[in-house]
């Protein structure tokens, strides 16, 4: 399959909904700043699809314009292939900063779950799923002093496995296992200098993100959690944390790992598209073939070929 794109922008989202719909078709991906389509679908068995620049033509704004392509483009691969995905256009691992958003806007639970289902076409439980969540986050968010304080975020960059959504930087735990101390060496000197660059400011929250922390060994979590306890408890007004919230997420901590788990009990569905098929895309090596064909980097220009 061939997806040729007038400009960069446009190129995560369409390549992400090809693969939602044919995960394990090999796509070949351009940029072709000369070409007439926004998108140009060349699907196996000699159908195409082109977004032109009228079919965008008034929504305003980059984003807005990036959205109409990917609606588009869901709703002719929806079409074609007869399936709808429970997600439907939402790429990426955080529908809940979307629905977030759409719940300030619409200032109800019920119209944030209609707009999510009428404009991304995302079924009606993961609509709901999403809301709920986005509510249970507001709520947890809503006292934290973001004025006087801030949120520690510590970035564990290790998984099981690579998945092929991932936009986060992350290595193979079994390619890197070996420098994983090093890297707690080197995270324990960067947590000591934010310590003294954040003193006399409130600590909101501690965040160990990745990645996927657990890939740490036990005795490494404690080190790094007794570390940021020596680090930022005297200075942060420190004490007992007064909740902690464990992620239970197939596909990583990052995902799950602000929802207490009491709450996100196994077998809960999860909280995107790309989770769900987590286990089939993993195999497919998108960041590979983009590192491996672009030295990381997408440049634009005729013919490009990622
Ligand atoms: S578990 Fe998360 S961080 Fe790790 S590869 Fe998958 S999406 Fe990326």
């Amino acid at each position: 399959m061939k997806i040729s794109c007038k400009e960069t922008v446009f190129t995560y989202n369409v390549y992400h909904m090809v693969k939602a719909f044919f995960p394990e078709a090999e796509i070949e991906q351009y940029v072709d700043a000369g070409q007439e389509p926004l998108v140009k679908l060349e699907l196996d068995g000699g159908s195409c699809f082109c977004v032109l620049p009228a079919d965008v033509r008034g929504r305003a704004g980059m984003q807005a314009k990036k959205r109409e392509v990917t609606r588009l483009v869901y709703h002719f691969l929806s079409e074609m292939t007869g399936k709808e995905l429970a997600w439907g256009m939402l790429t990426g691992v955080r529908p809940t900063k979307l629905a977030m958003q759409i719940v300030a806007r619409e200032r109800s639970e019920e119209r944030a779950v209609d707009v999510l289902q009428r404009d991304y076409a995302v079924a009606p439980p993961k609509a709901k799923l999403a809301v709920e969540i986005a509510e249970r986050e507001k709520a947890l968010l809503a006292p934290l002093d973001i004025h006087q304080g801030f949120s520690l975020y510590v970035g564990i960059p290790f998984c099981p496995s690579i998945c092929s959504y991932c936009s986060f930087g992350s290595l193979s735990v079994d390619l890197w296992k070996g420098q994983m101390d090093a890297y707690l060496d080197a995270l324990c000197k960067e947590l000591a200098v934010v310590a003294v660059q954040m003193r006399g400011q409130k600590l909101n929250t501690i965040y160990i993100g990745g990645g996927t922390p657990t890939t740490l060994e036990p005795g490494q979590l404690e080190r790094l959690l007794c570390h940021i306890d020596d680090a930022f408890a005297p200075s942060h007004g420190g004490g007992e944390p007064s909740r902690i919230y464990r992620g239970g997420g197939a596909a990583g901590q990052h995902h799950a790992g602000k929802i207490r788990s009491a709450s996100f009990a196994p077998g809960e569905p999860h909280f995107h598209q790309s989770a769900d098929d987590a286990a089939k895309n993993a195999r497919f090596g998108w960041q590979a073939a983009y590192r491996a064909g672009s030295g990381g980097k997408l440049s634009v220009g005729k013919g490009t070929r990622v």
